[in-house]
C-alpha cells in the first residue's frame, strides 16, 4: 500500500498564510501581538526549541522576547518575573518552557500564568475547559495534530482512536479532542500508558494510532492493521556510536510503518512545524482578545 505522508510543513505554510490577514487587522488597531518565553537552565534540545519558535515570530513580523534565567533561579523569582510579564500589556502569551528544573514546581508555575496568556494552554481551567468541549487555547502540539487532519480531510468519526501516552502536553488533551462530538473528531478514543498491558493488543484494532511517549521506533507495522493512519508525536534524539552523530526518531519504526499505514506524519516535518504554527495562532488569538 501507497503510504500518504502528512506533511505538517505544508499544512504549517497554510496556517501562516491564512492568518496574514488577522495580524493586518490587529495592526490596524495598533496591536502587536506580543510573546514572552521564559527558558530556565541551558538544557540543548529546549534552547533549540525556544529559538525555533521565537525565529518564527520575528518571520511573522510579530513581537516576542525570550527571558533567559540560570538554572539556579528559585521558583519565588520565576514567580515575581511571571506576575510582571502577566501585568504587562505588551505580551499578549506567555509560555514556560518546559521540563523546568527539579527544585521548582511545574504545577505551581503553571497555575500562577494569566490563564488569558496562557498560550500553551496548560493552565487548569484552560485543560478544563477543553474537556468540557468550551472554547480556550488549546495546547498547541493537540491541537497542531487535529489541523493536520482536517487538512488532508481525515475524519475521525466512526473510527477508533488509540492514544499511546498520557501527558498533560499531548497524549491527554488529544484523547479529548479526538473524542469531543465536533467536526473531524467524534472517535472512539483509547489511552494506552506504562501501565497498559501489551499495548499491540490495541494498536492493532485502532484505525488512527496517535503516539506520544518519547520511545524511539516503539510502533512497528506488525503492530498496526492495514490502513491505518499513523500520527507520530515523538521526538527523539539518538546518538549514532559510530559517527558520534545524532539524529531524530520518532516514536514509530518509518521503515516497517511505510506500505502498511495509509498515512503516517514524519519525524521531522510532521506535528513539530504545527506545533510552532499553533503557538502563533493561540498568540493572535490572545491578541484579538483587545479588539
Ligand atoms: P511525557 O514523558 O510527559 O509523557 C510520555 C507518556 O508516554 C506518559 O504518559 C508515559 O506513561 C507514556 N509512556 C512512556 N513510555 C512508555 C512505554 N514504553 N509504554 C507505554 N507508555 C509509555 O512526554 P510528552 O507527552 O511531553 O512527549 C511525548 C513525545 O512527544 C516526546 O518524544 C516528545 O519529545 C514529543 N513531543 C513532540 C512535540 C512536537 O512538537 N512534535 C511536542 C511535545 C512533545 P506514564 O504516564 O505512565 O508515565
Amino acid at each position: 500500500m501507497d503510504t500518504k505522508i502528512l506533511s505538517g510543513k505544508v499544512v504549517s505554510e497554510s496556517v501562516y498564510k491564512n492568518i496574514k490577514s488577522r495580524i493586518d487587522i490587529l495592526a490596524a488597531k495598533s496591536i502587536n501581538p506580543g510573546l514572552a518565553v521564559i527558558l530556565v537552565g541551558d538544557d540543548g534540545p529546549s534552547q533549540v526549541y525556544v529559538q525555533n519558535k521565537t525565529k518564527t515570530f520575528t518571520n511573522l513580523g510579530l513581537y516576542s522576547e525570550t527571558i533567559k534565567l540560570k538554572k539556579e533561579t528559585s521558583q519565588k523569582k520565576l514567580l515575581e518575573i511571571l506576575q510582571k510579564l502577566n501585568d504587562d500589556n505588551k505580551y499578549h502569551g506567555i509560555l514556560v518552557q518546559l521540563p523546568l528544573p527539579s527544585h521548582i514546581d511545574n504545577e505551581t508555575i503553571i497555575k500562577s500564568i494569566n490563564p488569558k496568556k496562557d498560550v500553551d494552554g496548560f493552565h487548569p481551567l484552560n485543560l478544563g475547559a477543553l474537556a468540557a468541549g468550551k472554547p480556550t487555547f488549546t495546547p498547541c502540539t493537540p491541537k497542531g495534530i487535529m489541523r493536520v487532519l482536517e487538512y488532508y480531510n481525515l475524519d475521525l468519526s466512526n473510527k477508533h482512536v488509540v492514544v499511546v501516552g498520557r501527558s498533560n502536553i499531548v497524549g491527554r488533551p488529544i484523547s479529548i479532542l479526538t473524542s469531543l462530538k465536533r467536526e473531524y473528531s467524534n472517535a472512539t478514543t483509547t489511552i494506552c500508558h506504562s501501565g497498559t498491558n501489551n499495548i499491540s493488543y490495541y494498536t492493532k484494532q485502532a484505525d488512527v494510532v496517535i503516539l506520544a511517549l518519547g520511545y524511539p521506533q516503539f510502533l512497528k507495522g506488525k503492530d498496526i492493521k492495514l490502513g491505518a493512519i499513523v500520527i507520530d508525536v515523538g521526538i527523539n534524539r539518538v546518538k549514532n556510536t559510530e559517527t558520534n552523530t545524532y539524529k531524530l526518531l520518532g516514536d514509530c519504526e518509518e521503515s516497517s510503518i511505510k506500505g502498511k499505514a495509509s498515512s503516517l506524519t514524519p519525524v521531522p516535518g510532521g506535528i513539530g512545524p504545527m506545533t510552532i504554527a499553533m503557538l502563533v495562532e493561540n498568540t493572535i488569538e490572545a491578541a484579538e482578545m483587545e479588539l
